[in-house]
């Protein structure tokens, strides 16, 4: 059984779908083929859900009607684009109109969920587009292939947004639903649902984890995920042009590349296939020649390449009790479980007596409620803005160039990773 995801940016259009179809050509049996939406599907379906959440009329405001109308365009090109038979391309059209008729039903229905069930209903239509016209897309060339709806496979929790899987009901579902004879299938990554058949999703960028999860219950040969990059690079080549591509790397080295902002790999996607020791493999779509990146247990065979990361949009938030209390001895838990509550994603603590730093991915809007929440017990200072630097298997040369014109706020280093959070001062 081999899993192969492809991710939005190399479907992003009707040359990317045609390479895509190559590959699935080539490629063994079995075959699980995950789908992301097109290009920047999501991103503009969150815009959708966040401008028509409690309006409660039935009428779609006027800022969100452009919007699905792109969308809709934008899918209908592709389609124009890819399909040369007219009876194949009506028929693909005619699904996407399906689609685009239930979200406009989602988008003017009167009973408003919470936000964030009501952005996985919306959001969840980009995956359902995207693997409608891909699907009509193969059936002609690959007759035996499966359409399966993993909204119905995927079981989670309700936490909408970013769902947890509920796994023993997942793993009988996926060996099920992945187990008939022809051997070729085709769905949906990032979405999944409730027992109780609600649209959920698994957080942003989170086909991968679709892939990962698939590999694993189904004891796959190999993870592929197929992207725009040749492979994982030691640092982002947008950044640092003499960036070196790594052919292998440890699920630890990953791991941890991952959690620091490393954007290449979601940081859900190791852990299911470490677990199982199957591994995952990062390639470019558009560099089919280049064996790209391995991820397994090479733990001792590799030479460990200096590697840098740099994750933006991070904020420094400190709190120092207001009573002159010990942090360690009596917030800590308190804050760790607020912080899990609001989905702060941490990257690192640094503390002291009186007073604890976090490093924190910035939550955008609501991050002020949340300060004044915390303020009611503690004195709160942030600093927003911030980057937070990592090197792995560091050089004091390469941390001397990469820190030029910046402020540190804080520093921390381990034997074998060194951490900084900083703003930029000066010139970029
Ligand atoms: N389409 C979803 C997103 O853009 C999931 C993914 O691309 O992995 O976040
Ligand atoms: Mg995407």
């Amino acid at each position: 059984m081999l899993i192969y995801k492809f991710g939005g940016s190399v479907l992003k259009d009707a040359g990317g779908i045609r390479r895509m179809a190559g590959m699935v050509r080539r490629a063994g049996r079995p075959l699980v083929v995950v789908v992301s939406a097109f290009g920047k599907t999501t991103s503009v379906l969150e815009k959708i859900a966040a401008l028509t959440w409690k309006v409660d009329d039935m009428h779609v405001p006027d800022e969100a009607e452009p919007l699905i109308r792109e969308l809709k365009t934008y899918h209908e090109g592709i389609v124009t684009e890819l399909f040369k038979d007219s009876r194949y391309r009506h028929a693909a059209l005619q699904k996407l109109e399906n689609l685009f008729q239930e979200l406009d039903k989602v988008v003017k229905s009167t009973n408003l969920p919470p936000f964030e069930q009501w952005h996985d209903r919306i959001a969840s239509f980009g995956e359902r587009f995207s693997s409608a016209v891909i699907f009509s897309f193969l059936k002609p060339g690959f007759p035996d292939i499966v359409h399966t709806d993993i909204r119905r496979i995927i079981i989670t929790d309700q936490h909408f947004g970013g769902a947890t899987v509920l796994w023993d009901m997942t793993a009988m579902h996926v060996k099920q639903a992945f187990s008939s004879a022809g051997g070729l299938f085709l769905t949906q990554g990032y979405i999944a649902g409730t027992q109780k058949k609600e649209p959920t999703t698994l957080g942003r960028e989170g086909s991968d984890y679709t892939a990962a999860i698939l590999g694993s219950i189904l004891q796959a040969e190999k993870v592929v995920l197929w992207k725009d990059v040749p492979g994982v690079m030691n640092a982002d080549p947008k950044i640092c042009p003499d960036a070196v591509h790594l052919p292998g790397i440890s699920y630890q080295e990953a791991a941890e590349m991952a959690f620091f902002g490393a954007k290449v790999i979601h940081p859900k996607t190791i852990k299911p296939l470490r677990n199982k020791h199957i591994p995952l493999v990062v390639r470019g779509l558009h560099t089919p020649d280049n064996a790209g990146t391995t991820i397994w247990d090479f733990e001792e065979m590799v030479r460990h390449v200096p590697v840098y990361i740099r994750k933006e949009r991070q904020i420094l938030l400190s709190v120092f009790p207001r009573d002159y209390s010990f942090v360690l001895n009596q917030h800590l838990e308190d804050l760790f479980g607020l912080f899990r509550e609001w989905r702060f994603n941490i990257s690192l603590v640094q503390i002291s007596a009186i007073s604890v730093s976090f490093c924190i991915d910035d939550p955008g809007e609501n991050f002020m409620e949340r300060v004044k929440e915390l303020q009611e017990i503690f004195e709160v200072y942030f600093n927003r803005d911030a980057e937070l630097l990592t090197f792995r298997h560091y050089t004091e040369e390469m941390m001397r160039d990469k820190l030029k014109d910046c402020l540190t706020f804080v520093s921390q280093r381990t034997r074998l990773t060194a951490q900084f959070v900083i703003k930029r001062v000066g010139r970029e």
